[in-house]
């Protein structure tokens, strides 16, 4: 069976809002749930993610929490579960079958361009992969909701110096650079700046539905062409109109793949899937048919094989780009 590996889960998010992290045990409870409602829909890994979002505050005592659960994670991995941080440990993990996750921050503002924060998230809490930015903008750069950060603005900005010294830092350190709440502005100047490929971990097609964050072909052809990767997620928001729910379904997230596939190559798109049902209400984000929780995710692989792919062409969409790039961005 080809397994998957989530490009995009926001797991450690959803762990420190609601377990007390001095409580190891309750931690480690939530954290092998998650694990074991993704090994049910052949999820054998996936991105760890904490993030501090537009709107909400952004402190470094949120890094120190991120600090303290990679601690905890890293402290009881064994036989079911690794924490990777490097590409032999997950390559290994994916040849061996051992769940693996790789830790990433969502939105940096709290380092407050601070460069030592990188580091110290690199080496105390494994961190492999991260966003400068999330939708708002912050001190490295712009994010996907600011104005600005639109090439066709009055003003347009993208990277400040702090952030073209972030991704300079991240590509020596062997940070893999998320671009998924980056603004236009700030997509291009990382796309000059990086010596090394990077990804959006979670998108969909703008040409399918434009919910402005989804992207254009020209974007997806831009990605590809710096030899990155783009995981197509399964948000109800990003599929259709969040009121569209009559395509909050698995067919209406096989036809983004699809198209993105079509547009990017077969080397370039992978599944970042980033459910959220144990984030939100159903009001806030309601189920997609088919595809309601990780536990699903197996149906999209029989989806593709309905396409006429081989067995390895399929396995680079579920997992082995994924493993390309995670190894040119940390080697
Ligand atoms: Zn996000």
């Amino acid at each position: 069976m080809v397994p998957i590996f989530d490009m995009h889960a926001d797991i450690i998010m959803d762990i420190l809002r609601r377990e007390d992290i001095s409580d190891e045990n309750s931690v480690l409870l939530r954290f092998k749930q998650h694990i074991d409602r993704m090994k049910r829909g052949v999820v054998q890994g996936a991105v760890l993610v904490d993030c501090r979002m537009a709107g909400e505050s952004a402190e470094t005592k949120n890094f120190e929490e991120f600090i303290a659960i990679s601690k905890i994670l890293r402290s009881h991995q064994d036989e079911s579960y690794l924490i990777a941080t490097s590409s032999e440990e997950f390559d290994n993990s994916i040849r061996d079958g051992r769940w693996v996750g790789i830790l990433c921050y969502e939105g940096l503002r709290a380092a407050n361009g601070n460069l030592l924060w990188l580091k110290r998230l690199y080496k105390e809490a494994g961190l492999r992969i991260a966003m400068l930015t999330h939708n708002d903008s912050n001190a490295f750069g712009t994010g996907a909701a600011d104005p600005n950060g639109n090439p066709g603005s009055k003003n347009p900005l993208g990277l400040t110096e702090a952030g073209q010294k972030a991704v300079e830092l991240m590509n020596e350190m062997g940070i893999l650079i998320d671009l998924s709440h980056a603004s236009p502005m700030t997509r291009r100047d990382v796309l000059s700046y990086s010596k090394k490929p990077v990804m959006l971990s979670h998108t969909s097609s703008a040409e399918v539905y434009d919910n402005g964050r989804n992207l254009s072909d020209k974007d997806i052809r831009e990605i590809a062409e710096h030899g990155g990767l783009i995981g197509c997620m399964t948000s109800p928001a990003a599929l259709a109109d969040i009121r569209d729910r009559a395509n909050h379904t698995l067919e209406r997230y096989m036809h983004h793949l699809r198209h993105m596939i079509d547009v990017a190559g077969e080397d370039h798109v992978g599944l970042g899937l980033h459910f959220c049902e144990y984030l939100y209400t159903q009001e806030e984000y309601p189920p997609v048919e088919g595809l309601e929780d990780a536990s699903k995710a197996g149906v999209i692989l029989k989806e593709i094989s309905k396409w006429g792919l081989s067995t390895y062409q399929i396995e680079k969409i579920a997992y082995r780009n994924f493993a390309r790039v995670f190894k040119e961005a940390t080697d």
